[in-house]
């Protein structure tokens, strides 16, 4: 899968978010601007902080093994093309950066150079872990059913009278259908609904017939 560097798109979530650069998504191949290292000593000391932070913040993991596309399409064999699964996300400078975790790879074996701004976030930047990920997550969930809650209440505020009582209505006529369900299947008087359908086909099946 490949994502220009820079992009907001996110690869698991396939979202966007003003505060997101992507980087290292590179699909089949390593794009010319993002190619070869003046800095050899910077390209060294690139793959070492990325294999030092590996321990512990892989923070999102995908299904299974992202192969490089550009060693498959080179042919190479399975063992040689790395497959590692997850991200990195690094906060700097109120951006968040993300890279798939063989991004190493891509660096080493494709000269793969991805720019001065994720470099800095390498070195300077936040690397979250996967508790950070999920109270962040947790948090935008509790905002989000805040925010439905305040619409919804905004949306009652405007009803009329009629709508009102309209809503009410339903909200019984809803509850009382779902009371009436739980007798019938107290009772015994509701079969599962598999057995529904084989009862009516047969009875379909017989008024054909007949
Ligand atoms: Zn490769």
């Amino acid at each position: 899968m490949q994502i220009p560097d820079g992009s907001r798109l996110d690869y698991s979530t396939d979202k966007t978010k003003w505060n997101r650069y992507s980087w290292g998504w590179l699909g089949d191949k390593v794009p010319e601007k993002s190619r070869g290292w003046t800095d050899q000593t910077l390209k060294r000391k690139v793959v070492n902080r990325l294999q030092e932070m590996a321990k512990g913040h892989t923070v999102l993991c995908h299904c299974g093994y992202h192969l490089c596309e550009i060693c498959q399409k080179k042919g190479r064999k399975l063992k040689e093309m790395i497959g590692m699964n997850g991200s990195f996300l690094i906060k700097h400078r109120s951006r968040e950066y993300r890279c798939p975790a063989q991004v190493e790879h891509y660096i080493l074996e494709h000269d793969y150079n991805p720019g001065p701004k994720p470099i800095a976030a390498l070195f300077e930047g936040k690397w979250k872990t996967r508790a950070d990920e999920d109270k962040e997550n947790d948090r935008e969930m509790d905002r989000w059913h805040k925010k439905r809650a305040k619409a919804r209440r905004a949306e009652e505020r405007a009803m009329t009278p009629e709508q009102k009582a309209a809503r009410a209505a339903a909200v019984r006529l809803e509850k009382f259908a779902q009371e009436k369900l739980k007798q019938l299947r107290r009772d015994g008087a509701l079969v599962s609904s598999s057995y529904t359908t084989k009862v009516r086909n047969n009875h379909t099946m017989t008024s054909t017939d007949g």
